[in-house]
Parts: structure tokens; C-alpha cells; sequence
């Protein structure tokens, strides 16, 4: 109550701005993962990894916009390259060179990408993907996991969010290997597609078993069905995505977030014989039309983003600093005996509170994100952390100590 009532005190510009969005968006938000209680900070602007709210307080982003962001806040190759598309037109009502070398340089990425075509989000990415599977199929159902996050309108039960989806699916529980074999032994002629994440996200960063994708791979390839891998985060992992760190190749992949370069953006590619069916020259094609698939400012910043920050260098960089940071994290909860644990792959992290009940550890995860707030580190409500290149050392350091600090002290 008194973090609660200290935290009011510090932002009262932050929750005034919430009680004017309030008249014209619901609860004065149109992006539900960024509510938090007892409201959410407005954040005004931002340099590299350093963000500032309307009240003035400066943070260090340890949160990188959910993991949407790789390249901290400014960058000027990202802006030049949007201000040159910019400059040479934009909303071309045709295809354009940017969106070719884009696509080339995606495809040459992952092993399960033959062709790709571009969408708007991660969401968009996902349904299109697992249209592609049921009408290749001819099938229906899509398996997919507790606590899987595929979009907006594409979750199935993390955090307290319920189930919502587009399509009829079955839900199996995640990383049993077990329970999948035993649903494709029941229904696997009724299976067109698995969408699995190789770590769920949202669902609290519980990483696969690799066993487990073994296993996904060895029955879709039996019973006929396409393995989706949804990637939108686990892309960042490495140059070929997580799918090349667990050596299970899908038939299909999405991903979205980082490879806009900050703009809106999704893409889903696959197998020849999947993606070909979108081919507009052939009888019966596939429609997939979108006003902004190839948005040229987007289709410009994504190329310039992956030229310059999603090498194989700078990705394998940010995994081994991702791993640091989480080993030192775990040392310190080992070393206080703090109530808290730590999931993640790579730069992508959780920390976890535990509790008695499970009021008690969401009093206790709240606590910990105000006591990093007051010590100038931003990190989501649930615990989420996504490290971003321009993170650097000293950050780090800094956000471990204060951690330390915070957890020996957290009741
Ligand atoms: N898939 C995963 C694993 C995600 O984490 C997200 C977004 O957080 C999505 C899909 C949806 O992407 P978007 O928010 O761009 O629609």
C-alpha cells in the first residue's frame, strides 16, 4: 500500500494523463499489456536505452517495448533510412526494390523459409499462417499450448488473460511431448497445423524442451499436419532464429516485432509448396492482400535494421549478454534467498515472484517493479525484461545491484 501510495505521489502528470485518455479510449488504453495498477507511466521520450515520463523521472529500459525493441530508441540509421524512403515517395501503389532485398535477406536467415510475404503485425502473421495450413491441409483443427501468445486476438490463457481465437484449436498442454503424442494418436487426421512458440513470451518466458519440438516435428511429419514456429520473439536468438539454436526446423515461421526496424510489421514464410499457393498467377491462389503489407517506410527501416543491427555478430552478442545477465540474476536470488525466480532464453527474461498464495506473489511482483522504478529501472509489471543493444555494461551493473538491494529487502 505505501509503494502503491509512494508511486501516485511521484507520477501525478502520469495520472493525469491517464484520466483524460480515459474519456476517449477505454480505461484510457488501446494496448491491454501495457495496464498496470494503480495506472501505467506515460512515457514522453526517449534517447538509447534511457526513456523519460511526463513527470520528469528518467529510467533505464530494461522492459525494450515488450521485446519489440533491439536497437534502444534512437538511431539514426533507422531514421535516415526512413527519411530517404520518405524523400523517394511513399504509398506507391506497386511493389518496390526495398521490399525484394528485404525479403531475400529474411528468407537467407532461417532454414524453414523458402518464400515469405509481409503483414502488419505478429497477429496478422499468425492467422495468415495458419490459414495457409488449414487450406493445404484441408484440415481444421490447429494444436496450440496453455499459455501460448500468438496476438491480439490469438492467446490461449497466459497471465489471467482467457482463451481467445479465430478458429477451432486444441489445447495442449506446453512442453509435454506425451500429451501431444497422445492427441495426434486421437485426432491427428483432423490436425492441420502445431503453432508453438520455441519460448513462450507472454506465457512467462517458459522455454521448450527440445525434446519436446523433436517430438512436434517427428508427428506433424507422420500425421500430415504443418509445424508453425512462431518466432515473432525468439527471432532475435540468433541470425536463424531459435529454430537454428534447437536444430528443429518447422515448415512454417513467423515473425514480426524488431524485423520492422520499429515500424508495424509481421511476416510468415515457409516451404515452397505452402507459400507458392499465395503465387496470384496460379488458378485458385490464396488471397492475402493488405493496404500496408509492403509499406515502403517500413519495408526501408526493416532493411536498414537488418543490415546494421540483426547480424549474426550483434545477435549472438545480445544472446551471450542476455545469458550473463540471467545467471547473475539467479546467483543473487540464490545468494539472498529472495521469494523470486528467473525464466528466460537469451536477452528475453522473466522474473517470477513466488508466494504462499497467488495473491501474495502478484503483491510481491508489483512490489518489486515500484522498488526498480524508484531506482530508475523499467521493467513490465509481470517481471518481463528484453535486454536491447543499447543496453552496456554499466546498466547492467547498475540494475543488479539495485536488484540485489530490492530482493534481500522485499518482504
Ligand atoms: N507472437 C508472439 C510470440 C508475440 O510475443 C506477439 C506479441 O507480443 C505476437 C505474436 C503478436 O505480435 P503483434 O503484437 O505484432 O501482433
Amino acid at each position: 500500500q505505501a509503494a502503491i501510495e509512494g508511486y501516485r505521489n511521484r507520477n501525478p502528470k502520469s495520472a493525469a494523463m491517464l484520466d483524460r485518455a480515459r474519456a476517449v479510449m477505454p480505461g484510457g488504453n488501446t494496448r491491454t499489456s501495457l495496464w498496470s495498477d494503480p495506472f501505467p507511466l506515460c512515457i514522453e521520450s526517449a534517447e538509447g536505452c534511457r526513456i523519460r515520463d511526463v513527470d520528469g523521472h528518467e529510467y533505464i529500459d530494461f522492459l525494450g517495448e515488450f521485446t519489440a525493441g533491439i536497437f534502444g530508441h534512437t538511431s539514426p540509421v533507422l531514421a535516415e533510412a526512413v527519411a530517404q524512403a520518405h524523400a523517394d515517395g511513399f504509398g506507391l501503389s506497386s511493389h518496390t526494390p526495398y521490399e525484394v532485398a528485404f525479403a531475400e535477406r529474411i528468407v537467407e536467415r532461417f532454414p524453414s523459409m523458402d518464400r515469405l510475404r509481409f503483414a502488419n503485425s505478429g497477429t496478422e502473421a499468425n492467422m495468415m499462417a495458419v490459414m495457409a495450413a488449414k487450406l493445404t491441409t484441408g484440415r481444421g483443427k490447429i494444436a496450440v499450448f496453455d499459455g501460448a501468445y500468438h496476438g491480439g486476438f490469438l492467446s490461449f490463457g497466459h497471465g489471467s488473460s482467457p482463451v481467445n481465437a479465430p478458429f477451432d484449436y486444441l489445447l495442449l498442454p506446453f512442453n509435454d511431448a506425451a500429451a501431444a503424442s497422445t492427441a495426434f494418436a486421437a485426432e491427428g487426421s483432423e490436425i492441420a497445423a502445431v503453432l508453438v512458440e520455441p519460448m513462450q513470451g507472454a506465457g512467462g518466458c517458459r522455454v521448450a524442451d527440445r525434446a519436446f519440438l523433436e517430438v512436434l516435428r517427428n508427428l506433424t511429419q507422420t500425421h500430415g499436419a504443418i509445424l508453425i514456429f512462431d518466432e515473432v520473439q525468439t527471432a532475435r536468438m540468433s541470425y536463424g532464429g531459435a529454430q537454428s539454436i534447437f536444430g528443429v526446423i518447422p515448415d512454417m515461421t513467423t515473425i514480426g516485432k524488431f524485423f520492422g526496424g520499429g515500424m508495424a510489421f509481421g511476416a510468415f514464410g515457409g516451404r515452397a509448396d505452402i507459400m507458392d499457393r499465395f503465387d496470384p498467377a496460379r488458378p485458385g491462389a490464396l488471397p492475402h492482400a493488405g493496404t500496408f503489407n509492403n509499406n515502403r517506410l517500413t519495408m526501408a527501416a526493416g532493411l536498414a535494421a537488418i543490415d546494421t543491427y540483426l547480424t549474426a555478430d550483434k545477435l549472438t552478442a545480445l544472446y551471450q549478454t542476455g545469458e550473463d545477465l540471467q545467471a547473475a540474476i539467479k546467483d543473487i536470488f540464490k545468494r539472498t534467498g529472495a521469494p523470486f525466480k528467473i525464466t528466460g532464453m537469451g536477452s528475453i527474461m522473466n522474473i517470477h515472484a513466488e508466494g504462499t498464495t497467488p495473491e501474495e506473489a502478484l503483491t510481491r511482483q508489483k512490489l518489486l517493479r515500484f522498488r526498480l522504478l524508484e531506482d530508475g529501472y523499467f521493467i513490465a509489471d509481470r517481471g518481463l525484461i528484453a535486454v536491447s543493444q543499447a543496453i552496456e555494461e554499466k546498466h547492467i551493473e547498475g540494475f543488479l545491484q539495485s536488484l540485489e538491494k530490492v530482493a534481500a529487502t522485499c518482504p
